[in-house]
């Protein structure tokens, strides 16, 4: 490429993250001419699995909602899902007791540690639930509601485990409970854990953007974007400069990029005050890959107190080298140290005692940044040509229920994913 590269896009796609590469596959499948850039030498973001005891293994635990958009638009792609339904059988931890988790209506209104008060109130508040939540209530305002403190651990720890937040101040109610239905209604399917972990959908994305006549440049990273100036004397196109200075031109830019990168190249007002006020969604993550499991059955414990996860992301048949992600739902403003690494290896501990003699490789993460923003019923947008994949709109894509009940898919047609404006 030479420094006034003259040559135009259809549509320039910055970041060769999964919402990058999904949206360049999906509108070069339309027909479009696309460039994809990476900043990186290596594509895949947050989507990458990087190895681990000799597997490869996700970072921090990921799922893939079945029957979302996410599966259907990486099907429609010919990307192939290989991997294995966790199952909703597991435990809950509470106070170092491990509790059976209910997986269907009747265990848990029959559940041995609910008394009958607290039973009335779960069937009660799961009707809620499954119904038609108001817009603008507060997860934190709806589980203040609630009586028993155990009927409020429930749903905060399911609430946690599938919108991947512990930030219920910030969350309401509507996004939530959309969510909490994809895992609770009894046709979901479930969610689905890659045998390749999510490296495998990274690589056959490139594989088949390439097929599909997508252009990928990594070690790619803009500098900056200008609008409507002249390329190469055929018209008005935006621009995108690259930090060795080589332009190019395009119809049409996605920013498939972190808020606060995507604030600054476009300098947009509402995005920067967004970015600005974003409430991160963390977790701390301690990533194992264990010879054998020392108790086999227990393959999902959530913590019910605490904002504790752990899961076997190995099938059940798998004999040795078994993936085994744990993590903390870190609140918005929660600090994360040296002891909460600690608090993970106990929690271990207490769910498969003797581990640490079946370790072959062992990764932690004190803050893995999973969406830049808590989902919110109102996002930004960005005025024409600029389209903004924020991983707040591509995690709400993957995961599936919110993107479904979304008002408007019609830009996620065209070019791929997009921020959801809720009804
Ligand atoms: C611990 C954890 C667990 C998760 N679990 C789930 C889950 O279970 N289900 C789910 O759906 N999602 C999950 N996610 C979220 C999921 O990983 C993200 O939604 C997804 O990977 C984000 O993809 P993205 O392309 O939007 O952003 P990113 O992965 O952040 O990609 C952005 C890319 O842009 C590049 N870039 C940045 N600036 C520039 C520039 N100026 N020029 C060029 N390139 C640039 C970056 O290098 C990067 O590659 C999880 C995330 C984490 C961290």
């Amino acid at each position: 490429m030479n420094a006034n590269d003259t040559q135009k896009f259809d549509l320039i796609v910055v970041g060769g993250g999964l919402g990058g590469l999904l949206t360049a596959a999906r509108a070069a499948k339309a027909g479009r001419r696309v460039v994809v850039l990476e900043q990186a030498q290596e594509l895949g973001g947050f989507g990458r699995s990087p190895e681990l005891g000799g597997r490869p293994v996700n970072l921090g635990p990921h799922a893939i909602y079945l029957d979302g958009p996410a599966e259907k638009a990486l099907l429609e792609l010919g990307v192939e899902l290989k991997g294995f339904i966790p199952g909703a059988a597991g435990f809950f931890e509470s106070n170092g007791e491990l509790l059976p988790l209910p997986t269907t209506a009747l265990g848990l209104l029959t559940a041995p540690w609910l008394t009958w008060r607290e039973r009335v109130e779960l069937a009660w508040s799961m009707r809620e639930v499954l119904g038609a939540p108001k817009a603008g209530v507060r997860v934190s305002d709806w589980l203040a509601g609630l009586r028993s403190e155990r009927v409020r651990a429930f749903f905060a720890s399911l609430i946690r485990v599938s919108t991947y937040c512990n930030a219920n101040d910030v969350l309401t109610t509507k996004l939530a409970f959309a969510q909490l239905k994809s895992v609770l209604s009894p046709s979901a399917r479930g969610v689905l854990y890659l045998d390749g972990g999510w490296q495998s959908v990274v690589n056959q994305l490139e594989v088949i953007a390439k097929q599909l006549g997508v252009r990928i440049r990594t070690g790619a990273k803009a500098n900056s974007l200008s609008l409507g100036e002249r390329v190469g004397g055929e018209g008005a196109h935006p621009r995108i400069t690259l930090s060795d200075g080589t332009t190019l031109g395009g119809d049409e830019i996605a920013l498939a990029l972190p808020l606060a990168a995507a604030a600054k190249l476009t300098g947009d007002a509402a995005l920067k005050t967004r970015a600005e006020n974003a409430k991160p969604v963390r977790a701390a993550c301690l990533d194992l890959v264990l010879k054998k499991l020392p108790k086999p059955e227990r393959r999902l414990v959530l913590g019910l107190e605490q904002p504790t996860y752990f899961s076997v992301h190995s099938a059940p048949e798998t004999k040795e080298n078994i993936r085994v992600h744990v993590a903390w739902y870190l609140a918005p403003d929660d600090a994360t140290d040296a002891q909460m690494e600690r608090t993970l290896e106990a929690f271990v501990d207490r769910i498969q005692p003797g581990w640490r003699d079946e370790l072959v490789g062992r990764r932690y993460f004190p803050h893995l940044r999973v969406m830049e923003d808590v989902p919110r019923e109102a996002t930004t947008t960005l005025a024409a040509p600029l389209h903004l994949i924020s991983t707040v709109a591509t995690t709400r894509f993957l995961f599936d229920a919110i993107a479904q009940s979304g008002s408007s898919l019609s830009l996620g047609e065209r070019v791929g994913v997009r921020e959801q404006v809720l009804p």
